[in-house]
């Protein structure tokens, strides 16, 4: 459920008109709900409530949406932070999350983003290889400090999810091999400075079913009991991510929080671990649109082109992974039309869909994309020397701008080159 509604015949975010929103702020600009935040926040946290042994953490996948304002935002509505990368972990500390509620993933950490990490505090560091448990030992080890880390293990399942999402196939770069997590955690435990008691899967995102997520659990639960018997005393079990999100009809319907927490709670019953969560999309995905005005329609063989002001640089999620994003006026016509929507970018791949039936817009209309919030922002760039978009809070009937349009200029950061 969002916050996202017809008001007066017009699109609004909680008791704000979109309408005012682009008047004021302009397009295209991402627009996200605090309410729907909220929601979402709290939907996960009670989903998963009472699983495993001690408090569970939902730890937010920062990179999803890393705006500050989002993560004080989420911080506040009791979720820690899973980082990949010293960036992420500094915005997750500026926006007031507490290191003991932060985990560090992902496969290219560096010996000075470990250090800075280690030094501020953790929970944990999900170590990716060998090679990156010794560089931690080190770090570690001139720290005079213990590194709490564990290993990310790939289960080799299929997540069922777009190719460029799937993680935990033993011919993707993340974790480490089952077959090496025993020998790996007795290495791990015999180096200077790491506290190995953890283990993490991360298989995946937008999944529709439970049962990869499942196979990958039951896996990781062998795998414990594997590791405690050969005396590593493992108290964490991080299950990441990759919960997918409803995109509307005629779309998979993703399982809910609920039945997600259900499996958890039957797979893990024995572990006798606390439990760790990585939600992103499911946190932000529905709780942002992008909203863009229709700058012309261009007559086309198959179907008219509507040509908005939002392009693959402001969201790349189509030309990326072939993402669906719900299309929908801001004031809707009633009179339905079948059209191609595309940006201004000069790329073929700036193609948001084909095809599409929707309420008929005409030039200065305004349209939103909607499950813009998560991996929308954050993955745009100034190609074609185009601003970053905007990005607006609603939170009741007030909104706040909360990234200004960045300027192309701005993004060179550079004026006057110096010549070494
Ligand atoms: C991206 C990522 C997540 C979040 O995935 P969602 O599909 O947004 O829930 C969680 N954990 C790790 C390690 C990730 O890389």
């Amino acid at each position: 459920m969002d916050h996202f509604h017809l008001v007066d015949r017009a699109l609004h975010c909680e008791g704000v008109s979109l309408e005012a929103i682009a008047a004021a702020a302009g397009t295209p600009t991402y627009v996200y709900s605090s309410a729907t935040m909220d929601r979402h926040a709290a939907v996960m946290q009670q989903a998963v409530a009472g699983a495993g042994s001690g408090e569970p953490l939902v730890a937010y996948a920062v990179k999803a949406n890393p705006n500050a304002h989002v993560l004080a935002r989420l911080g506040k509505a009791g979720l820690g932070a899973d980082v990949v990368s010293i960036g992420e972990y500094r915005r997750a500390r500026a926006a007031g999350i507490a290191p003991e509620r932060i985990v560090f993933s992902g496969v290219g950490k560096t010996a000075e983003e470990m250090a800075e990490a280690l030094a501020g505090g953790l929970l944990q560091f999900n170590v990716e290889s060998m090679e990156e448990a010794r560089t931690l030992s080190a770090v570690a080890a001139e720290q005079g400090r213990a590194a709490p880390m564990g290993f990310r293990i790939n289960p080799d399942v299929s997540a069922g999810t777009h190719a460029k999402i799937t993680t935990g196939t033993a011919d993707n770069k993340f974790g480490i091999a089952a077959g090496d997590a025993l020998t790996f955690t007795r290495e791990a435990a015999s180096l200077p400075g790491l506290a190995v008691h953890g283990v993490t899967v991360h298989i995946g995102s937008q999944l529709v079913s439970l049962e990869p997520l499942e196979q990958a659990f039951r896996r990781l639960g062998e795998l414990i009991a594997a590791l405690r018997e050969d005396g590593c005393d493992i108290r964490i079990a991080d299950l990441g991510g990759g919960l997918g999100v409803p995109h509307g009809p005629g779309q998979p319907e993703p399982p809910s929080p609920e039945a997600y927490g259900h499996m958890v709670r039957r797979v893990t019953a024995d572990w006798n671990t606390r439990l760790l969560f990585e939600p992103g999309r499911l946190i932000v995905g529905n709780a942002g649109v992008l909203l863009t005005r229709v700058v012309r329609v261009k007559p086309g063989v198959r179907a008219p082109w509507l040509i908005v002001d939002a392009g693959m640089n402001d969201l790349m999620r189509p030309a990326l992974y072939d993402a669906y994003h719900r299309i929908e006026a801001v004031r809707p016509s009633g009179v339905s039309q079948v059209v191609n929507v595309v940006g201004p970018v000069c790329e073929t791949g700036d193609t948001f869909t084909m095809d599409r039936e929707m309420d008929r817009v005409e030039a200065g209309d305004l349209i939103v994309f909607r499950t813009a919030g998560a991996y929308g922002a954050t993955l745009s760039s100034g190609y074609n020397s185009r601003p970053l978009a905007a990005e607006v809070l609603v939170d009741g009937d007030r909104w706040a701008l909360i990234r200004r349009r960045v300027d192309p200029d701005a993004l060179a950061g550079v004026e006057t080159a110096e010549w070494q």
